[in-house]
């Protein structure tokens, strides 16, 4: 392992550079072009055979290693966010409206960083390794799917992912067998009521009061419903209802966003959703439409494989602190993959030290620590050469 640490240590500088170019020209989910080219050439510079616009515009690229063996895929998404960036840093967005706020810039730089290392290493390596860069990662139906379907896990024994985190202070490693993200749906509701005089509630049916009691029953599947050593989030981020003030509205539309981590709950919260706004409507005579859209799965961490990460994390120069985190209720169509082949996903922590809090993810003034990206490079790295030793 020195000599792929070592590597990666003298490929650190160049890993920055490339995580602030892709920072400076961000490319939102389903729009990026300039971005898989960059990979696929810097790819394609090293030797590597390289399949574009794969499920879309994904890349994956592959090193054959000099002996056969078994083949690791290493996963890093690239798309960034419609946010207008605030910071005011050298390599701040040049794109107006878009922004990497989430950290998969600093994906892509980790895994070309450690492409380089390992392609430097191919004479030892007993096996093959599988880049998978990931297009629309932020936006579902995401573009995990659509790889798997072209074939991105073809011949793939295990996979590995990291997300970089900067709420979590940098050294740490966040692990987690079983559910580690939750599943993330999404529910659009119409309330049909009957609109009239605002002085005249009797010969209306008011969607706005109905909608308000829907909310409000709705809340109770969580409390009352749902196993309480289980879990769930539903959350109505829309509401509208565009009136005059002295009008009873004819109609509501709701929008909300249902997490879960086990199935059983996902498809009680989707049907018992429909029964409580069937009853409330029902009640008084108003109708509905209801449209329940499944995203992303949860993303459930084999035991073996997250157990065998955790370990090897512990010995990586700057790591300090390997943790068994809570699960998240964000989601990462990661899940995908891990439907398909062992393997986990864990967070490296990026919060710089000197920072009281990290803006979240997804924050304009959104950053993080680079020198994350060595431990993630180092992890991923270690994780590749020990599994394809170790089932030589
Ligand atoms: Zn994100
Ligand atoms: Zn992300």
């Amino acid at each position: 392992m020195e000599k792929l640490f070592a590597l990666l240590d003298d490929g650190y500088e160049e890993m920055v550079a490339i995580r602030r170019h892709l920072h400076q020209y961000p490319e939102i989910s389903f729009e990026e072009v300039e971005t898989p080219a960059y990979i696929a050439a810097f790819h394609r510079a090293l030797g590597h055979e390289v399949r574009e616009q794969v499920g879309g515009r994904g890349v994956v690229a592959t090193l054959r290693g000099a002996k056969t063996g078994q083949t690791v895929a290493l996963r890093a998404d690239f798309d960034a966010l419609a946010i207008q960036e605030e910071n005011d840093v050298p390599y701040k967005s040049l794109i107006d409206g878009k922004m990497h706020a989430c950290g998969h810039d600093g994906h892509t730089a980790t895994l070309l960083g450690l492409a380089k290392a390992l392609n430097a290493m191919k004479d030892d390596l007993v096996g093959n390794v599988v880049f998978i860069h990931q297009h629309a990662e932020e936006v579902a139906p995401g573009g995990a799917k659509p790889m798997i379907e072209d074939g991105c896990l073809d011949g793939v024994d295990v996979i590995f992912g990291t997300h970089l985190w900067a709420p979590t202070p940098l050294g740490d490693i966040l692990v987690r067998e079983g559910a580690i993200m939750a599943a993330a749906d999404k529910a659009e509701i119409l309330i049909q009521g009957k609109g009239g005089h605002g002085a005249e509630p009797h010969h209306s049916i008011d969607a706005v009061v109905l909608a308000s009691q829907f909310v409000i029953n709705a809340q109770q599947l969580v409390a009352r419903r749902i196993d309480p050593l289980k879990s769930a989030v539903l959350t109505i981020g829309h509401f509208e209802a565009i009136n005059p003030f002295n009008v009873i509205a004819e109609r509501v539309a709701l929008t909300g966003t249902v997490r879960t981590f086990e199935e059983q709950v996902r498809t009680q919260m989707e049907q018992e959703l429909e029964a409580v706004l069937k009853a409330t409507c029902l009640a008084f005579g108003a109708s509905y439409e209801y449209r329940y859209t499944r995203g992303y799965p949860p993303v459930y961490n084999h035991a073996n494989e997250t157990q065998f990460v955790a370990q090897l994390a512990a010995e990586i120069p700057g790591v300090e602190n390997v943790i068994t985190c809570p699960p998240f209720m964000i989601g990462e169509d990661f899940a995908y993959y891990l439907e398909q082949v062992p393997g986990t996903f864990f967070f490296t922590g990026a919060k710089k030290p000197e920072w009281q809090t990290a803006y979240p993810h997804h924050h304009a003034r959104f950053d993080f620590d680079e020198r994350a990206m060595l431990i993630a490079a180092k992890t991923l790295g270690k994780a590749t050469l020990q599994y394809l030793q170790e089932n030589e």
